[in-house]
Formats: structure tokens, C-alpha cells, sequence
């Protein structure tokens, strides 16, 4: 059965580049959302060049598409290439995305944007630290795809950005670091977890 709704970003080709933002607020949380496409829990993140001129502009301006929240001040965390496969397709450099990391805090009114997100919360350490237990659980198999689709752990490429990040939520290992990097090159949001399925077996497209 064809969606009935097919978000604008589907139908933009993936440029190669993206941009992440930690939001962060006085109490030491982050604000996460659980994604729509079925990627994981995550940040705001956003393709650059599609609609923007730059990657600081491309965070102030995803941060108000996917949140409804001012920027008030953005730092620069690190960038950095990652493997993490795109909904898009292949960027022109294949499969993958020159990221940029920033920090962020904002003004406003938190607003869902529901194409995006099916939830957005502000997430403390220790629930940061569950969430990326849950996906170096899945990143090695402890998970089937219908688990992860109920109750997502972080989105696969954001484990290693919040553990350079520095914050204190993820003390991760390096070898459950690596095992989640493993999983990049090969999992594709749409496919890897297919919430048609899971709300309805008759779901998938035949
Ligand atoms: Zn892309």
C-alpha cells in the first residue's frame, strides 16, 4: 500500500554532509526525539546543502524546523566523517555523511514536528546511558529489528557523537563503541526497522 504521506526530505537527494545539535538545558539533559523513519532515538540532525548555506546556519535552522526552538548560542563540538547509511541513498561521496557536532542552547516553546519525530523529551545521563545500552544490544544481536521498532535504543551513529561529546552519560567501552560502528555501513533506518511491520503485518510494500 502506497503512504499516504510522504515527507518533503524523502524526495531530496543526500548531499553527503549533515549536521547534529546537542540541546542542552540548565539541568544537565539533552533533548532527544524518537525518529519517525525508525533510525533510533537522537538529537536534532539535518542534511546541509539541500536547504542551507553553511552547517552553522543549517543547525540554527534545523533546530527551528524539527523543534519550534530559537538558538540562542551554538558551539562547535567536532566534525568528522561517518558511515551512517542515508534514507536519501548515497551521498556523492558514498554511503556516509561529513558531519558537524554542535551544542546548543535554545529560547521558546518546544513544538513536535511529527514528520520527524513520533516523540521529543529531555533525556538526563542515566537515561542516555540506557538508551545506548539498548543499542549496543542491538548492534549485537541481542535485538530483533520488531524489539528495537517498539522501544528504540539511540540511533546508531549518535552513540559515538554523545561519547565525544564528552558528556557524562556514556562511559561506553570502546569495544561496544566499535561494535555500534560496525552496524553504520549496513543499516539503513527504513529497512533495518520497518515500523509498517510492526503496526501491521500486512504492512510491507510487496
Ligand atoms: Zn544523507
Amino acid at each position: 500500500m502506497a503512504p499516504t504521506h510522504q515527507p518533503e526530505h524523502r524526495s531530496k537527494r543526500c548531499d553527503g554532509h549533515s549536521v547534529g545539535v546537542l540541546i542542552t538545558d540548565d539541568h544537565g539533559r539533552i533533548l532527544i526525539g524518537d525518529r519517525t523513519d525508525g533510525a533510533g532515538v537522537a538529537p536534532v540532525a539535518g542534511h546541509i546543502y539541500d536547504a542551507h548555506s553553511g552547517p552553522r546556519s543549517a543547525a540554527i535552522d534545523e533546530v527551528r524546523e524539527e523543534t519550534g526552538l530559537t538558538v540562542t548560542r551554538l558551539t562547535f563540538i567536532t566534525s568528522g566523517w561517518r558511515a551512517n547509511r542515508c534514507r536519501r541513498g548515497d551521498g556523492p561521496d558514498g554511503p556516509g555523511h561529513t558531519w558537524y557536532l554542535y551544542r546548543a542552547r535554545t529560547a521558546g516553546q518546544l513544538r513536535l514536528a511529527p514528520d520527524s519525530y513520533r516523540a521529543m523529551w529531555w533525556a538526563d545521563p542515566a537515561e542516555l546511558r540506557t538508551l545506548a545500552a539498548r543499542t549496543v544490544g542491538y548492534a549485537r544481536g541481542n535485538l530483533s529489528d520488531t524489539e528495537w521498532a517498539q522501544a528504540p535504543g539511540i540511533e546508531p551513529v549518535w552513540v559515538l557523537w554523545l561519547h565525544k561529546a564528552d558528556l557524562d552519560a556514556l562511559p561506553l567501552g570502546s569495544k561496544n563503541l566499535d561494535d555500534v560502528e560496525e552496524t553504520l555501513p549496513h543499516c539503513l533506518p527504513t529497512q533495518a526497522i520497518d515500523l509498517t511491520s510492526v503496526a501491521d503485518d500486512t504492512g510491507r510494500a510487496s
